[in-house]
């Protein structure tokens, strides 16, 4: 059996296997796409002591990293079911069963998408998802957020700061976001609301150009000019196939204590598949190297 196994290879993923394999126990790593969500990011300028880097770029160096050391890297495996038993089970989609004396899930989270023409088209060319990633590349421009929520909302008052103009489409009559945050977002000069919209399309050529509506109180089909689109309808965990056994809040992420502990003892969790406040690059990995310590701690323990 492996003594830390590791679910996910992210760069939460990834740190906590390094960081595992270090101490000089028997490592695993399970991912169904190494990498994770950086191998859909284009330019990353948060990363802190590196100016700029690219996604696919960082996603190789995480996996050299982890080969550095003796980690046994199970890439392009998909696990489907956690049990715990004497030692902790870990069912793979090839059928395949894993044990590990300790097991770390950091299998992330993945944007919701609106799922209309133009979303996938232009990802990366003017839609985006992470207005702390993607905010300082609009600049002086338009950009419309899709999603009248916290996350919306808050993402508009913080383009409002660096962007020319905000549009917010809210398909609801209202938004749903808390009180403080929309007096906030009213509060802004250069920020329009647009309640009761259903995002049609998503337009360009090469790049965004713009955005189609439908007024749904009066069936109208509206187009605004614009550069960017921030799409904000939700983060969803990666964490259906852990239904019954470990615990997760509502919004279906995993539950952790300091040390990345959750309630299922051995089983540890890292990452944006957890309750952390922020779902950052350097904040997962900061996360990782926390549970795998946390992992390591319970295994000399018990
Ligand atoms: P993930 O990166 O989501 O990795 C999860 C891993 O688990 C993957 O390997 C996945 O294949 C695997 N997995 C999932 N389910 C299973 C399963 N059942 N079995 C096995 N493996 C599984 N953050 C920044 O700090 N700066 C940025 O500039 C930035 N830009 C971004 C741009 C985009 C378009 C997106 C989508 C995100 C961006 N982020 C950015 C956020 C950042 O990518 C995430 O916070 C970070 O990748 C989270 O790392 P993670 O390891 O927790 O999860």
């Amino acid at each position: 059996p492996f003594d830390v196994l590791v679910i996910g290879g992210g760069p939460a993923g990834a740190t906590a296997a390094i960081y595992a394999a270090r101490k000089g126990i028997r490592t695993g790593i399970v991912a169904e796409r190494f990498g994770g969500q950086i191998l859909d990011t284009l330019g990353i300028e948060n990363f802190i002591s590196v100016k700029y880097t690219e996604g696919p770029k960082l996603a190789a160096s995480l996996e050299e990293h982890v080969k550095h050391y003796n980690v046994d890297i199970m890439n392009l495996q998909r696990a489907k079911r956690l049990e715990k038993k004497d030692l902790i089970e870990v069912e793979l989609e090839n059928g395949a069963i894993l044990k590990s004396k300790a097991v770390i899930i950091a299998t992330g989270a993945r944007w919701r998408n609106l799922g209309v023409p133009g979303e996938a088209e232009f990802k990366n060319k003017g839609v985006a998802y992470c207005p702390h990633c993607d905010g300082p590349l609009f600049e002086g421009k338009h950009v419309a957020v899709i999603g009248g929520g916290n996350s919306g909302v808050e993402a508009a008052i913080d383009l409002a700061g660096i962007a020319k103009h905000v549009t917010v489409l809210e398909f609801a009559p209202e938004l749903k976001a808390d009180a403080v945050l929309q007096d906030r977002l009213y509060s802004l000069p250069n920020v329009t609301v647009i309640k009761n919209a259903q995002t049609k399309e998503i337009t360009g050529t090469d790049k965004v150009n713009g955005i189609t509506y439908i007024d749904r109180a009066t069936g109208e089909e509206h187009h605004i000019e614009l550069q960017g689109v921030f799409v904000q309808i939700g983060l969803v965990p990666n964490t259906e196939w852990l239904e019954g056994t470990v615990e997760r809040n509502r919004f279906g992420e995993i539950i952790v204590d300091k040390r990345g502990a959750t309630n299922v003892p051995g089983v540890f969790a890292a990452g944006d598949c957890t309750d952390s406040a922020y779902k950052q690059i350097i904040i997962s990995m900061g996360s990782g190297a926390t549970a795998s310590l946390g992992a390591f701690d319970y295994l000399i323990r018990n």
